[in-house]
């Protein structure tokens, strides 16, 4: 279990606790490959076409290194997560999901708790916006990201929800952090290429980073015997999503930024 406090049942725990994990990783690695061809159709509007087949490779050579482990802790299985995506994954998401899950490993060496969970989600934010230098409205996964973790450390520490509820509502905010990438203008990575002509398209991380919350979710549900309520969408965020598809489309049309048109200065 992810919260032990009796110690009788902590030797159960442990190994439940790690098969949690591994199942996790097994889950992860399954839902990327399920979502290959999406990734890389999104990849493929805004980007060179590469993510979901970068994402495949990766997460489908796991279970392989996992393997070779000797009855790895769950640090270690994180761990090893990292470091084979960033020898397997190419691009600019290889290093950045590969390293932050590499460094923010270490804070689950104590084990999977409500609180090492909750830093090791701080530690992989802050490793990952380190890494990339990518902000909140970049067009990029830490618009996922980053409503996810603050989310689930709210949950935790200020609403004291237990972790299963925090983490639902966490996937929710990395929900809309996803939809919200759609009507920004990409300022970090290959989709920064196309500036404006990148508003409209939903960014490829993000929406892998969702994938792979959505997957932990499931797995942290089975093992904790919990049901998952998931919140209905937010009406604003479909909102800006749909401004987002009518300045795309507006953008096509006129071959420029309608925004510098209307103000005489491009807006940062
Ligand atoms: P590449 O762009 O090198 O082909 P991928 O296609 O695998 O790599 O990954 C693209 C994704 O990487 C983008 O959709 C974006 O979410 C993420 N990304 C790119 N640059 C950055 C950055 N500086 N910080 C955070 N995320 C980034
Ligand atoms: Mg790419």
């Amino acid at each position: 279990m992810w919260v032990c406090d009796d110690p009788s049942v902590m030797a159960d725990d442990v190994d439940r606790e790690t098969e949690a994990v591994r199942e996790a990783v097994r889950e992860v690695a399954e839902r990327i490959e399920e979502n290959k061809t999406h990734l890389t159709d999104l990849d493929s509007a805004i980007g060179d076409a590469d993510h979901g087949a970068n994402m495949s490779r990766g997460f489908g050579t796991i279970d392989e290194k996992l393997a070779d482990l000797d009855d790895p802790d769950p640090a270690t299985i994180v761990k090893t997560v990292g470091t084979t995506i960033i020898s397997e994954v190419g691009g600019a998401a290889g290093p950045l999901y590969g390293g932050s899950i590499m460094s923010a490993s270490t804070e689950l060496s104590e084990g999977v708790t409500a609180e090492t969970s909750v830093a090791f989600a701080e530690a992989y934010l802050e490793k990952l916006t380190d890494r990339g230098d990518a902000r909140i409205g970049d067009k990029t996964m830490v618009d996922a990201v980053t409503p996810a973790v603050h989310t689930y450390k709210k949950s935790i520490e200020v609403d004291d929800l237990p972790p299963l509820e925090a983490l639902a509502k966490a996937v929710d905010a990395c929900e809309r952090g996803v939809e919200y990438t759609v009507p920004l203008r990409a300022r970090k990575g290959r989709a920064s290429y196309l500036d404006w002509r990148s508003v409209g398209h939903q960014d490829p991380g993000a929406t892998s980073t969702l994938i792979i919350a959505e997957a932990i979710l499931d797995v942290a549900a089975a093992y904790l015997d919990g049901d998952v309520e998931r919140d209905a969408r937010d009406p604003a965020v479909i909102t800006a999503e749909e401004k987002g598809m009518e300045l795309a489309e507006a953008v096509e049309e006129a071959g420029e930024d309608p925004a510098e048109d209307a103000e005489g200065t491009e807006a940062e």
